[in-house]
């Protein structure tokens, strides 16, 4: 099926149901509300003349018009480029010209950056600019800038206005470019998080993101009658694959509590709209069932969902299955590249291995676990995932020499991640390649470590990571976000690993930060805190 199919088939069958619910927002739309506005945007986007094939880039946090451009763009085959929100105009001038967008959708402001400035002071002459027909030597593809303002702003067409744009003959175009998409079309230009450097961009396809978006939701056993929390971005496959387009494919409800996560409006949020499933990377878990209004929300309504995107404490999983009621919780392991997913617990595996491991396999992939000269390795061993199979994208846009690093000729997909594979196929990920510290010949790897600091009660986040050393060519640094209230000195935390772990893995460089350097999908920047530390201690 292709994505225009996927929703169709759910308004038909479930059209009265609830399609998604945005509190902050004050809407709540059905599924027949949700494909009728799609249709409306999708013929607008005919209307300014976008075509199947074009790319249309979205600058935005989760909100509703986010949820009508990832159907509308797919509904005529335009190829939806997901720019990170906490891009400045820099970065964003950059990848607008990378994929040469035709058209872009932006919310106004989004914490404390006013997209609008940020794009006019690119290109200045946009102000002057008639709507929907930009020229700017400075961003010579785009055409429209489509803007979420109640408020006509110069240059730039409301989104409003764009949804009450197209006249029949759009309209009757829908049905005919709808029917004539290649499921091999490409449907996005993905970018990755950017937790180990500057994102990439994947381009993946129907076929790619629609079996993706099947596999997950059923490992969990998520049906018409789930209503899924969505705090994670719709800008990255976490919130876009897995969490609407998962959805869609069952006919079940997504809730996005607000524009970013915040923990306590999340568990509103849940205890509100009922919700059944939620969705989280680990260091948004960890600020729920630790905040100071924890106890005061009913989550009893919650039964499943994913913990993804990092490593995820076992601790904090063992947690989250006995605080926040998800019972059937699972955790997946992916990367934009393969769609995202590839490994997921099933609902039903045994207790120790789903808060120990990513679990199986998804089906029609295979996989294999290689050492640095690319050997499989005995089960049991480290070494570095690969996946092959329909999930892997095509490439990075525009970028052959990158792809050729990451897919090797065979079609494997070369992760960069760590991990082993037991004799029944779970697999544990220990770490990413980059991030392995080596101290004075001893490999160290941080996810141990940060496993371990969990346990003490203070700690409410840490993430570990090594910095280079003259003495030990590396050295162990731990950044420590305390418990609110809580105070600890360094000599305590110290003393707490002192003949629990062996010697060289006590964290020599300890700081108490009061949060954690993390990219927009709550990945902690490792890369970033190295940095840090070095200039630090000069
Ligand atoms: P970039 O590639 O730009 O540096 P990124 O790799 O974080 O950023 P994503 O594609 O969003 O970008 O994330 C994929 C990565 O996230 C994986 O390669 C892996 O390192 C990590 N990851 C995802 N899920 C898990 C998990 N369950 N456990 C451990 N790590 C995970
Ligand atoms: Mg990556």
């Amino acid at each position: 099926k292709t994505v225009p199919q996927v929703l169709a088939d759910t308004a038909l069958q479930y059209g009265a149901r609830d399609a998604a619910v945005f509190p902050a927002h004050g809407v709540r739309w059905s599924y027949s509300e949700l494909a009728r506005k799609v249709d409306d945007l999708a013929a607008g986007l005919l209307a300014i003349g976008i075509e199947p094939g074009d790319r249309v880039g979205i600058w935005s946090p989760n909100r509703p018009e986010w949820l009508l451009t990832q159907f509308a763009t797919a509904r005529i085959g335009a190829v939806l480029v997901t720019v990170n929100p906490a891009y400045r105009s820099a970065e964003l001038e950059y990848v607008l010209n990378k994929v040469a967008c035709k058209a872009l959708i932006i919310a106004e402001a989004f914490k404390s950056t006013n997209y609008v400035e940020m794009i006019t002071s690119i290109a200045p002459e946009l102000a002057e600019a008639e709507a929907g027909r930009l020229s700017s030597s400075k961003l010579p593809f785009l055409r429209s800038i489509i803007v979420t303002s109640p408020e006509p702003i110069p240059g730039m067409l409301r989104f409003d206005e764009l949804l009450s744009l197209a006249g029949p003959a759009q309209r009757l175009r829908l049905d005919d470019i709808t029917a004539k998409l290649d499921p091999d079309d490409p449907i996005n230009i993905q970018f990755t998080s950017g937790t180990t450097g500057s994102p990439k961009g994947a381009t993946l396809t129907h076929f790619n993101i629609v079996n993706n978006a099947r596999f997950v939701v059923e490992r969990m056993r998520l049906t018409a009658d789930d209503r899924l929390a969505i705090p994670v971005p719709l800008y990255h496959c976490f919130g876009m694959v897995m969490g609407s387009l998962g959805c869609a494919t069952q006919g079940a409800a997504m809730v996005f509590p607000s524009e970013a996560f915040e923990a306590e409006t999340a568990l509103k949020a849940v205890a509100r709209e009922r919700c059944t499933a939620f969705y989280g990377v680990p260091t948004m878990f960890v600020a729920m069932l630790d905040h100071p209004a924890f106890r005061n929300h009913d989550l009893s309504s919650l039964r499943t969902g994913i913990m993804a995107g990092a490593p995820c404490p076992i601790d904090v999983m063992k947690r989250v299955i006995a605080d926040m009621h998800m019972r059937e919780v699972t955790i997946a392991y992916g990367m934009t590249e393969t769609s995202p997913v590839s490994f997921q617990s099933h609902c039903d595996d045994p207790l120790d291995r789903r808060v120990s491991t990513v679990g199986r396999i998804h089906p029609q992939l295979e996989v294999k676990i290689v050492d640095a000269e690319g050997r499989t390795v005995p089960v049991g061993q480290e070494g570095e995932l690969c996946t092959r199979g329909y999930s892997v994208m095509r490439g990075y846009w525009n970028d052959d020499a990158r792809t050729k690093e990451s897919i090797d000729p065979a079609g494997w997909m070369h992760s960069g991640d760590l991990a082993t594979l037991d004799r029944e196929g779970y697999c544990a990920i220990v770490g990413r390649v980059k991030d392995m510290v080596i101290r004075g010949g001893e490999n160290i790897y941080p996810r141990e470590v940060e496993d371990f600091l969990h346990r003490h009660p203070k700690v409410q986040d840490v993430q570990v990571f090594g910095i280079p050393d003259p003495k030990y060519g590396e050295e162990l640094c731990a950044w420590i976000v305390l418990k609110p209230g809580a105070d600890a000195t360094t000599e305590d935390i110290t003393a707490f690993c002192k003949g629990q772990i062996a010697h060289y893995k006590v964290p020599r460089h300890i700081r108490f930060v009061e949060e954690l350097p993390m990219t927009v999908t709550g990945k902690p920047q490792k890369f970033l805190m190295r940095e840090r530390m070095a200039e630090m201690l000069g």
